[in-house]
């Protein structure tokens, strides 16, 4: 599957033409060899840990002479104000004029929000199939505990060699799997916020998604057995699914309730330290979205009543909330975006509504692949009490000020029997 940006830049069915702020990106065995000629003459400081060091960061320094190579250490780093400050420390009184990103999902977010501190550019190298992050356009950091999201830039260019990420421990790949597959349901909040408000929405950018989507299902078997292509297959849609949320401005293609768990548990509103990979954590929130999506579907068909709606459960959140993140949450959302939402169309649109959440494939199904790939389905399966099953779906969507459906569903009669 090819990826071409000339061809996602051209003007959009949706009345747009899309941002893209990558430049060309390659998908093949044997791609690090092209970082030479994009590198040319910049001073260049390489940024990787000690496991992706081994991975790809020696080849890519040796192919680079002259490069500052930081190798981080691998234990403890995290995307957040420490990080940012060791990986400074390592850079000081080089003055590089490009950085390029030698890792996962943490090693993106520390090179490109200091990146874009710095004004530089930087070239990603992924050595997984982790994560849909690696051509975000902001750096999704947990500063002073609180998970924000923090203005960065885009690489210029992603080099994903095939021969590198398809030999990733199994997890990450399993991790990479479940992010992509959260796409199923931030795209039907998508959707149902379209429905609902009106809300831009790109039919392309759905469709080019639904299609990664596809071919993600179709090659579990063989990404079981190892299979190249396929690990091409996953990093392909993981790609695009990045280059979706360039052209939509924002993470609104790419994250939905199932990341709004994930970002609750990160942020250890009700629970301690998680210590799981971002699509670990996103896998096991699509599972618990998948459930509430569908009994909410047969609720709605079968005849749902709308609630009087009293706005932001603000003595819900001052019960249930740290005292450190209830500020932040209550600004958050602020205005509430659901506040605009008449009980007519609640009503009206709820065959519809039905329709969007019977399209998410069953929890089941969804497990299933899951287990195919050798990743996490439960709560217990990274750490978590099932005790905070109801109260992780209540609050959830208060993270972001963004609707969702598992927000909608607050507005039905039914809500506290799906969520349960
Ligand atoms: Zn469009
Ligand atoms: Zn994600």
């Amino acid at each position: 599957m090819e990826i071409s940006i000339a061809s996602l830049k051209k003007p959009c069915i949706c009345g747009k033409t899309h941002p893209l702020y990558v430049r060309d990106l390659w998908i093949e065995s044997g791609a690090l060899q092209r970082l030479p000629e994009l590198t040319g003459s910049s001073r260049t400081a390489v940024l990787c840990d000690e496991n992706t060091f081994a991975a790809a960061g020696k080849t890519v320094c040796a192919l680079l002479p002259g490069c500052t190579c930081v190798k981080l250490p691998a234990a403890g780093l995290h995307a957040n104000e420490r990080g940012v400050a060791l990986a400074k420390e390592h850079l000081q009184g080089s003055a590089p004029e490009l950085l390029v990103a030698v890792g996962s999902g943490t090693i993106h977010d520390l090179t490109r929000f200091i990146a874009h501190e710095q004004k530089i550019p930087f070239i990603s190298v992924p050595t997984a199939a982790s994560v849909d992050g690696f051509v975000s356009t902001v750096a999704a950091m947990t500063w002073e505990g609180f998970k924000k999201t923090f203005p960065a830039v885009s690489p210029l260019y992603v080099v994903a060699d095939t021969a590198v990420f398809s030999k990733a421990p199994q997890r990450l790949t399993a991790s990479g799997v479940a992010d992509l597959l959260g796409k199923y349901t931030a795209l039907t909040d998508w959707k149902a916020a379209h429905l609902l408000t009106g809300e831009f929405i790109c039919p392309h950018i759905c469709e080019l998604e639904d299609k990664a989507l596809q071919a993600l299902q179709d090659c579990i078997p063989d990404l079981a057995k190892g299979s190249e292509q396929a690990y091409e297959t996953l990093m392909y849609g993981l790609l695009l699914s990045g280059l979706a949320m360039q052209m939509a401005g924002n993470s609104r293609p790419a994250s939905g309730a199932e990341h709004h768990l994930s970002h609750l548990w990160e942020m250890e509103a009700l629970n301690s330290y998680v210590d799981a990979y971002h699509g670990q954590k996103v896998g096991v929130g699509l599972l618990l979205v998948a459930e509430v999506y569908h009994r909410a579907a047969a609720k709605l068909r079968a005849g749902a009543n709308v609630v009087p709606y009293h706005g932001i459960e603000t003595a819900l959140l001052r019960e249930k909330l740290p005292k450190r993140l209830l500020h932040s949450i209550l600004v958050e959302n602020e205005p509430d975006p659901m506040g605009q939402i008449p009980d007519a169309a609640l009503l009206e649109k709820a065959p519809a509504l039905a329709d969007l959440l019977d399209a998410v494939p069953s929890a089941a199904s969804l497990s299933s692949i899951l287990e195919q790939v050798g990743g996490v389905r439960t709560m217990a399966d990274i750490g978590l009490d099932l005790a905070r099953k109801t109260d992780s779906l209540r609050l959830s969507p208060y993270v972001r000020n963004r609707l969702t459906v598992m927000r909608l569903l607050k507005r039905y009669d039914f809500y506290e029997e799906v969520i349960r």
